[in-house]
């Protein structure tokens, strides 16, 4: 008789899993991650609460993940990318970069 599998079972597994790919990832990257454009550090506030890069919190700049759209070579890939503030508001005043509003305040 094939043993019924509990919601318990499920939720430890995702951990695992999840735990699995933050070890893997801290032994290739580390808990830091260099700006794309200087190379300054960026470094998480609770890193000890980063499952992923790109939901951590960071302090002085972005942790994010992209994705590539039909089009790209890379189509359907993800990316994790950093960027310092003192480079986004180098590359804001440059027109490099586009403002696209404030996720908290949207109403
Ligand atoms: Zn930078």
């Amino acid at each position: 008789m094939k043993k019924k599998l509990k919601l318990k079972d499920f939720q430890k597994a995702q951990q695992t899993i999840i735990d699995y790919l933050r070890q893997d990832f801290l032994e290739i990257h580390g808990d830091d991650r260099p700006c794309i454009c200087c190379g300054e550090k960026i470094k998480p506030i609770h890193p000890e609460m980063n499952h992923f890069p790109q939901t951590g919190m960071y302090e002085n700049g972005i942790v994010d993940k992209i994705s590539a759209g039909f089009g790209s070579q890379f189509d359907g890939d993800m990316f994790i990318i950093a960027i310092c503030d003192k480079c986004i508001e180098k590359l804001k005043k440059e027109n490099k970069i586009e403002y696209a509003g404030n996720y908290m305040h949207l109403y």
